[in-house]
């Protein structure tokens, strides 16, 4: 594996810049959501509010707004697109279906990394 140094970005501007509006937009979106979960009131234990569920879905919209905000940190000290695991290019297909990624495919599929 050939190593590049951190100011090499693997992504161009425009790249970052469309990655950056899909992270965004998915921020707002779970930062909705949330507000949405905690406004929401638990009822009966069978209906939609059902405590339980609600608290899963909080734990899920928080895990995945950690996931992108983190995304968003890393593009601003610019090690935004590598593999926080082996530090190798994350390719840019995988970005724009998932931008959140912090690990490249063969990292992710190690368990327990
Ligand atoms: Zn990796």
């Amino acid at each position: 594996m050939k190593l590049v140094a951190p100011s090499q970005m693997p992504l161009s501007a425009d790249q970052l810049d469309v990655l950056r509006g899909m992270l965004e937009e998915q921020r707002a979106f779970r930062i909705d959501q949330l507000t949405e979960l905690r406004q929401a009131v638990p009822q009966s234990p069978l209906g939609s509010n059902d405590p339980e569920i609600l608290r899963s879905l909080r734990r899920a919209a928080l895990a995945a707004l950690r996931d992108v905000q983190g995304a968003l940190w890393r593009m601003d000290d610019g090690i935004y697109g590598r593999c926080t695991s082996c530090h190798g290019p994350i390719p840019v297909e995988h970005l724009e279906v998932l931008p959140q990624s912090a690990r490249c495919a063969a990292c992710h599929r190690q368990p327990g990394v």
